[in-house]
């Protein structure tokens, strides 16, 4: 009986196996003799599938010439500049099956920048002028006015050549928030209480680790020196963006202590150590920023350590 029974069950089991096969095969349609090439071939085919009706489609061919493909790539709207790119996307050497899970990547940190200009309209010009190759999502005013620039899943232009921790493209994994100010001046409370609302909303949505909110030195630290020495990060810190010290707990540092060590674990690039030690100070000391640790520094970026990572 016993063994009629589990006779009967692998029959089940073997069935329903069988049956989800044969769906996976039905629906993973593989592609082989169709050519995807990227923009700058000559031919460019369009590959349409759809789950209901797996057949393939190709659209008609277009011949672009090396002259015609230069005239394209001036004339080109950035949401065809998009596509373009989602089309240098495709590897020509792999067969295409059209996977149907997929959404677009969430951004993971905050890039927190000052302007270096007088107005939010002058930032903003600036960024919609066509030579100038920056851009970012947000441009906060001195008077709290959020403007929004790039959606936030879109990669925007902010961080240029960046590093923090093994990250080296911190464009593809950020959202850039530019804050209008000279440089030279402290952040009015307007202006710092809009972009904790935002920081709030972005946290919240995008599940961006506290750790995750940084500066634009934190990660140019040889180019860079924004946000400027008056930016708030005690405060950001306090409600649960980006990382500050305990100051009744400040101790001095076991001997056997490598702060070069400790920054880099932290995430700073020290293949620059004065440099790193430059942004770390501009943001946790403020006074004296050079590059090199006092004792109390070294107690200061000691306690950080320990208590984040
Ligand atoms: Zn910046």
């Amino acid at each position: 009986m016993k063994l009629n029974l589990l006779c009967v069950s692998v029959f089940v089991l073997c069935l329903v196996g069988c049956g989800t096969k044969n769906r996976v095969l039905q629906s993973a349609v593989v592609v082989k003799p169709v050519q995807i090439l990227g923009a700058r071939d000559t031919v460019v085919h369009e590959v349409k599938l759809t789950l209901d009706s797996p057949t393939l489609v190709i659209e008609p061919a277009v011949d672009i010439s090396p002259i015609g493909q230069q005239f394209l790539e001036r004339t080109l709207t950035p949401e065809e500049k998009v596509q373009e790119q989602k089309r240098m996307g495709i590897h020509k050497g792999a067969d295409w099956a059209s996977a149907i899970h997929y959404d677009l990547r969430k951004p993971n940190f905050v890039i927190i920048h000052h302007t270096s200009q007088n107005s939010t309209a002058q930032t903003i010009r600036t960024f919609q002028v066509e030579h100038s190759k920056v851009s970012s999502h947000y441009v906060i005013g001195r008077d709290g006015q959020l403007v929004q620039m790039l959606n936030d899943y879109e990669r925007g232009w902010h961080a240029g050549r960046s590093k923090w921790g093994q990250i080296t493209d911190m464009n593809s994994m950020s959202i850039g928030i530019e804050l209008d100010n000279n440089g030279r001046e402290p952040f009015p409370d307007l202006q710092i209480n809009s972009l904790l609302n935002l920081l709030d909303t972005l946290k919240t949505k995008y599940t961006i680790p506290h750790t995750n909110f940084i500066g634009h030195a934190d990660i140019a630290p040889n180019r860079k020196d924004d946000p400027n020495v008056f930016f708030p990060w005690k405060l950001l810190a306090e409600r649960g963006f980006g990382v500050w010290y305990d100051e009744s707990f400040l101790v001095q540092p076991p001997f056997n202590f490598n702060p070069i060590d400790a920054l880099k674990i932290i995430g700073y690039d020290v293949s620059n150590e004065a440099a790193a030690i430059r942004a770390f100070k501009r943001k946790f000391i403020i006074k004296e920023v050079n590059g090199i640790l006092t004792d109390y520094d070294k107690t200061v970026l000691y306690n950080v350590y320990k208590r984040y990572y």
